[in-house]
């Protein structure tokens, strides 16, 4: 494949380098410069079988020629042990396309993982082990720890700020052991962000060691989150109706990965842009200007984003046609006390436990649901687990939450780390010591 820059169109970079460098040097977004179009009977042969299969099918139609079908299939398999199964809500009219089935419990699994094997593939094939630098302030660096855990020819140093994570994302964090280490900043978010940007630019350090980033805005995260959207096609093509699906929303990756898997020719009714009270793209979408604004703090917190990294791949996939995107995604946006009664009205009228992001997504189907002319099958797509928000569920539900048996062994595990301060010598001689 080749990718361009969204910054300028001419610009062309291979597989590997969009990969491995995450980002233009002009700033913009690598984008697929063709998106291979399949007929309708491609996924109807493919859709029905394992993410991985479907992972597979839909890679050998975009590596054909670059990847041999035996290494994707190696890729495909050890990036998606698990399923992405939908569960009926409504019988015919509304389902949850469930994303959490993953190591860390979270839809980010998917594109970390797939990204860590593709990864593995090419510094395999180079002899050279791969370093990983990640700044998390909690979700992110669990997915991606865990993704990168074992992968052979890769070594991962996660940045936390120390207190200002869950202890649950800690361990998540600190107790793999192996490949994986965790330095634990006494500073914020914002000083190990500071920390990865800095070691980047060390060249000093670039030339010991083959630096990389396992950035959310990779390409290589979102293409892999196109396959669910084709794993639910097939798993719902027994309800004979076109599908609509529901994404709740933060950085618009997820939603994005939807309209490539559309522009590849999945049949899909419609898109809908589900978010909380950070609705930028639900106002662009209904007025045709987006204005980016701070952030405001929600109780679906993964989704508190004000100026959403993805909006720019979005309407470029729809040519930059307002009129376009707008007849294709429509936006719907949740206050917090909104959202607490739609996880009560989920769980009295379904018995379905979801968590606050999840439950945006439903509300915005079923919002959708009311306005819709036509017989679609609306599909919402869970994008964690709801013990991953443990406490806000169980007192919003007043239920008791269990925390499934992979992720709770880890609280019983001891934790590692290197404790730094937040300075660029003090992580810098640190990170070294390590190799
Ligand atoms: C990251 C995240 C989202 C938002 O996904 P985007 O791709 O950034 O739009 C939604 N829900 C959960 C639970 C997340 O972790």
């Amino acid at each position: 494949m080749q990718f361009y820059s969204t910054n300028n169109n001419s610009s062309r970079v291979s597989t590997k380098q969009a990969l491995f460098h995450s980002m233009p040097v002009d700033k913009g977004l690598y984008m697929p410069v063709s998106i291979p179009y399949q007929d309708i009977s491609f996924f109807d042969k493919i859709a029905g079988g394992s993410l991985a299969d479907v992972g597979y099918e839909i890679c050998k139609a975009l590596f054909a020629g670059e990847i041999a079908d035996a290494d994707l299939q190696q890729i495909t398999h050890q990036a998606f042990p698990f399923e992405t199964p939908v569960v009926a809500l409504e019988d015919g009219a509304l389902g949850v396309l469930e994303l959490f089935h993953g190591p860390s419990l979270a839809f980010k699994d998917v594109g970390a993982r797939f990204m860590a094997s593709l990864m593995s593939y090419f510094s395999g094939k180079s002899d050279q082990e791969v370093h990983i630098l990640v700044a998390t302030s909690g979700d992110t660096g669990g997915a991606v720890a865990m993704g990168f855990h074992n992968v052979p020819g890769v070594r991962v140093s996660i940045l936390y700020p120390t207190g200002r994570v869950s202890d649950l994302q800690e361990k998540q964090l600190t107790t793999l052991g192996g490949n994986v280490q965790a330095f634990e900043v006494k500073g914020s978010f914002d000083d190990c962000q500071a920390l990865v940007k800095q070691a980047f630019l060390d060249t000093s350090l670039t030339n010991r060691i083959a630096l990389s980033s396992a950035n959310s805005i990779n390409i290589f995260r979102l293409i892999p989150q196109s396959f669910y959207y084709v794993s639910a096609y097939g798993q719902s093509k027994r309800v004979g109706k076109p599908i609509v699906f529901s994404t709740p929303s933060g950085n618009f990756g997820n939603l994005s990965a939807g309209i490539l898997a559309s522009k590849m020719g999945l049949p899909v009714h419609h898109f809908i842009a589900s978010t909380n009270l950070n609705h930028v793209v639900p106002d662009y979408l209904h007025t045709g200007t987006y204005a980016p604004k701070e952030s405001v703090a929600t109780i679906s917190n993964a989704m508190d984003v004000g100026s959403p990294s993805n909006f720019v791949r979005l309407t470029h996939l729809y040519g930059d046609q307002f009129d376009t995107v707008a007849e294709h995604v429509k936006g719907y946006y949740f206050d917090d006390p909104s959202t607490e009664a739609g996880m009560q009205q989920i769980y009295s009228q379904y018995g379905y436990v979801a968590c606050p992001h999840t439950a945006i997504g439903i509300m915005g189907a079923q919002q959708d649901k009311i306005r819709s002319t036509q017989d679609v099958y609306h599909i919402a797509l869970a994008t964690a687990h709801p013990s991953k928000f443990k406490p806000l569920v169980e007192q919003v539900l007043n239920i008791d939450v269990d925390v499934p048996e992979r992720l709770a062994v880890l609280a019983t595990r001891k934790k590692q780390s290197y404790l730094i301060d937040p300075d660029y010598g003090s992580f810098k001689e640190a990170l070294l010591a390590t190799i």
